[in-house]
């Protein structure tokens, strides 16, 4: 792929919509703020029925706002078909259901978002569906994982806390040959910077809330795949769980999609800015960026990725209070969850790698749309001020 076409035709693709000679040319995509659709005669009604998906009947089913959303995102991220929901966990949790049945095994990455793992572990469980958590860098760790009951390998790449990649070609390619499916967690490249549908991945899902939604005003999520595994996911989980995006978070979602790709460069740099300057504080221990000469596994994120994102994390042998007391004295960092929207923030941990003995303070940042320089500004004063 040539990527700077490739980021051309993105472009386009945010800001483009063919002419749609129903809306009177309107610029924008009507919201339809609506919860169903009437007919004037009754054999249209019924006739209706024949395709909850493709007609206008329910906006449990399919509402025109949302449905537009649907279409440019699949454009965007190169997949057949897209399914939009409530939050990200509506559509993880819709995504996973659908490929899983009781007695089946799923293989998962043990960095993977909290809520999806404790799902998988522990919700799953009362259905006698049993996951296995593996180290998502080793190929042989995954493939020593599986089992013959195994439906379902899970990634999230990179991850959110340490940004670790899984090899999605290699996965991708390994699952299918033993005839699972694949699923990877695309939140935090967004389809701007990855596209593992071209990788050979299954389906693809986002967490919408956080840069493709980008001005944290709304929650919303979206399954990506072939028409195939979508449509199952249209007319069961969505359908029966009710997990629906609704028309006016679609209406703001793609108002915030107009200016993904633009908003990720700016993220880019600004990101890789800030996780240069920390690189060389000696209060910091290591920067988990892949855009640093110091990052593990740079050459993979050069293969799969083109691009990063601006949420990265670094661990320090200071302690958890003592950051804490240093992320009071942020004034541009925030202290919050989520991320992806225009501000940054700031959230203090343990390092997910090791827990227990020698557990490292371990520090999240998310770069916001402020002048870099001004976010390089406050981390230095916070520190000088907090060990005077
Ligand atoms: C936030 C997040 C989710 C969950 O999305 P919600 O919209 O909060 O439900 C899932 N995966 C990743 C990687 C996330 O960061």
């Amino acid at each position: 792929m040539n990527i700077q076409n490739e980021r051309e035709r993105q472009f386009t693709a945010t800001t483009h919509d063919p002419h749609d000679a129903r809306h009177h040319g309107a610029i924008t995509t009507p919201l339809y703020q609506t919860s169903l659709f009437s007919f004037a005669k009754y054999e249209d009604f019924e006739k209706a029925f024949e395709n909850l998906q493709e007609n206008h009947v329910y906006s449990r089913g399919n509402n025109p706002t949302v449905s537009f959303l649907e279409g440019k995102l699949a454009d965007l991220e190169g997949a057949e078909s897209a399914k939009c929901f409530a939050s990200g966990m509506a559509a993880i949790t819709a995504a996973i259901m659908s490929t899983v049945r009781s007695g089946d095994h799923v293989v998962c990455v043990h960095q993977a978002y909290g809520p999806t793992r404790d799902f998988l572990a522990n919700y799953l469980k009362r259905f006698a569906i049993e996951t296995t958590f593996v180290d998502g860098s080793s190929l042989q760790a995954i493939g020593q994982a599986f089992r013959p009951e195994t439906k379902l390998l899970y990634l999230e790449s990179p991850t959110t806390q340490m940004i670790e990649l899984q090899d999605l070609t290699a996965c991708a390619k390994f699952a299918r040959e033993k005839g699972a499916i694949t699923i990877v967690d695309g939140t935090w490249a967004t389809p701007i910077f990855q596209q593992p549908i071209k990788l050979g991945v299954d389906m693809v899902v986002h967490s919408i809330t956080k840069y493709i939604s980008g001005h944290s005003d709304c929650l919303g999520g979206v399954v990506l795949g072939s028409k195939h595994l979508i449509d199952q996911i249209s007319n069961s989980e969505y359908m029966l769980f009710g997990g629906i995006m609704t028309p006016h978070a679609a209406s703001l979602i793609t108002r915030g999609l107009r200016t993904l790709p633009l908003r990720m460069q700016r993220h880019q740099e600004s990101g890789l800015r800030v996780a240069e300057h920390l690189n060389k504080q000696n209060y910091v221990a290591k920067v988990n960026h892949p855009g640093l000469a110091s990052y593990p596994q740079q050459d993979l994120a050069r293969r799969q990725m083109s691009g990063y994102s601006s949420l990265f994390s670094f661990s320090t042998s200071e302690s958890m209070e003592k950051m804490k007391q240093w992320a009071n004295k942020l004034q541009y960092f925030k202290i919050g969850v989520s991320w992806g929207g225009f501000e940054s923030l700031v959230t203090v941990g343990v390092s997910p790698d090791d827990r227990g003995e020698g557990a490292q303070t371990m520090v999240r940042l998310y770069v916001g749309l402020e002048s870099p320089e001004d976010l390089i500004r406050d981390l230095d004063q916070a520190w000088t001020d907090h060990v005077k």
